[in-house]
């Protein structure tokens, strides 16, 4: 008799969901409610369809759709039936799509009703078997099916190192990567998660996050199913919409772009943040400024923490201790950060250095990419994140950047966080980003995109001015030789600022002219 334990995924949140079937677990803003037994039999009902169309375990399922109550479900139905899941940002064009589809050769996609017939032509030339749509109010041709089936089903039996899921990294450089996530690194990450963060009783998730990436579809739900808890499930981030909804909310979850967007609003209030007992940031830096002014109006302390596709979370501000802004706290129960120079040697206190993790939490490797996978971890099977970063002396760590933004002028090193904090507290600036561009002399020149405010501070700022100032406070070769002023920065989906596309576009608007 085989008395092993199951390791999938499912079985494990299924130990958290209530014990009334009628519970809530998705609030919709409409007023509908999903309950947990409902969500059960759903993703039964998916998961058997998975398998009616001969979806076996390992094999991978390519969904492309809007947030939708129906996408939860299919994750789950994904995970009861052994396959692979493997979210797409909807942002991706069909030159992307085509090579993700040819990448992974999942044996379904599941696309958005609107363009079912590229679909159909890209599932052709990746050999996709079965393509669906599914669209963000539960239509399509998934749902349909999907009812046909049976609201049992025995989840399927997995071992921890079984694939769940496979999530393209955002890579700015080279071909995208497919990071392999199994049963256990998802469940290790939850679990201590959950306890960490005190997720308890009575909790409502106020979910705004995109479920295509880590945050919002592991982060955000595995804490919530775990302690059995609804979600204010809403389809995408709207700061007016949030501020209303925060009564209502205990948790909350977003990206730094999210927390600026609230302080806008003149609704968010301490009193209006009364009932909330977490709000938390991560997937891009949180500004200390925000951070502060998200204190002074609220009286909240925002928890940052930080992590990335390839194991989800490493580190966390402390929920019972001080929460420093500016830091990621510390590594999370059960992980080991380093920090080490490039020949590495353990850095000391304050110096920066890589950041190497290992943990439960840390992917299985790159989808077929074998080589990859091996230059990424070193001899003792620490990832080298990329990130780097540096520990304080209470041992807390602060991301200082990523390790291809570093900028080497003239055989020095410059940080790009070092002088966007300074640049950032100059009378006039919303915010701004260091880059390095080419230069047939240093090697790269240190360059500044300014963004600034639309008032009389704004205006008076000039690349002299931003330069002088900058002069007076550090050292010479760390001082930007350039200053570009645009309107925005570009960020992504996530609110992370795409320094390569600041570095690619040659001309950035509005090039200062020194006065
Ligand atoms: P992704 O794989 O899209 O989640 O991106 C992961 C990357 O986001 C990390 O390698 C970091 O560079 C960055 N990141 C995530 N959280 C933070 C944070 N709290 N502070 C600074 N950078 C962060």
């Amino acid at each position: 008799m085989n008395c092993a334990i199951n390791e999938n995924l499912y079985t494990i949140l299924l130990e958290g969901f209530p014990a009334d079937p009628d519970a809530a677990c998705l609030i919709l803003p409409d007023g509908g409610v999903v309950s947990y037994g409902m969500l059960h039999q759903e993703s039964a009902r998916y998961a058997n369809l998975l398998v009616s169309l001969g979806v076996q375990s390992g094999d991978r399922v390519a969904v492309q759709v809007e947030k939708s109550v129906a996408a939860v479900f299919l994750y789950l139905g994904c995970l009861r039936a052994g396959a692979v899941f493997l979210p797409m940002n909807v942002a991706y064009k069909r030159h992307e799509l085509e090579y993700f589809l040819c990448d992974a050769t999942p044996r379904l996609f599941v696309c958005q009703p609107q363009p079912r017939v590229l679909a159909d032509e890209m599932a052709r030339k990746a050999g996709v078997a079965h393509v669906f749509e599914l669209g963000d109010d539960g239509g399509g041709s998934l749902a349909e099916a999907a009812a046909e089936h049976q609201k049992t089903f025995a989840t399927v039996p997995r071992i921890a190192t079984d694939l769940a899921a496979i999530l393209y990294t955002s890579g700015t450089t080279g071909r995208p990567k497919g990071a392999m996530l199994s049963h256990g690194n998802l469940a290790a990450n939850a679990l201590v998660l959950h306890r960490l963060w005190g997720f308890r009783p009575g909790d409502v998730l106020l979910h705004m996050l995109p479920i295509f990436h880590a945050h919002g579809l592991f982060v955000a739900i595995h804490c919530a199913l775990l302690n059995g808890s609804p979600m204010l499930f809403e389809p995408r981030f709207d700061a007016a919409r949030a501020v209303s909804l925060l009564p209502r909310a205990t948790v909350f979850m977003g990206v730094p772009t999210y927390y600026v967007r609230l302080l806008a609003e003149s609704g968010l209030t301490g009193q209006q943040c009364a009932g909330v007992r977490l709000f938390l940031s991560g997937s891009a830096p949180l500004l200390k400024e925000t951070f502060d002014e998200f204190k002074a109006r609220t009286g909240h302390t925002i928890l940052e923490r930080y992590g990335m596709t390839e194991g989800g979370m490493f580190t966390s501000n402390p929920y019972d201790a001080e929460r420093r802004g500016g830091t990621v706290g510390f590594p999370l129960p059960g992980t080991t950060i380093r920090i080490v120079d490039d020949a590495g040697t353990p850095a000391k206190t304050g110096e920066v250095g890589n950041i190497l993790v290992k943990g439960a939490q840390v992917f299985v490797g790159y989808w077929r990419m074998p080589e990859k996978t091996r230059e990424e971890f070193t001899e003792e099977l620490f990832f080298k994140t990329g990130d780097m970063g540096r520990f304080d002396d209470d041992g807390y760590i602060t991301i200082i950047g990523r390790t291809r933004d570093l900028i080497i002028t003239g055989g020095l090193n410059v940080y790009p966080k070092e002088i966007e904090e300074m640049v950032d507290g100059m009378s006039g600036v919303v915010e701004s980003a260091v880059i390095g561009c080419p230069d047939t002399d240093l090697g790269e020149v240190v360059t500044v995109v300014v963004v600034r405010q639309k008032n009389a501070a704004g205006d008076a700022l000039t690349e002299t001015g931003i330069i002088n100032a900058l002069k007076a406070i550090i050292a010479g070769f760390k001082v930007p030789k350039q200053v570009y002023f645009v309107d925005d920065l570009p960020r992504n989906t996530m609110g992370k600022v795409q320094k390569n596309v600041l570095r690619q576009n040659e001309q950035p608007s509005d090039r200062a002219v020194p006065t």
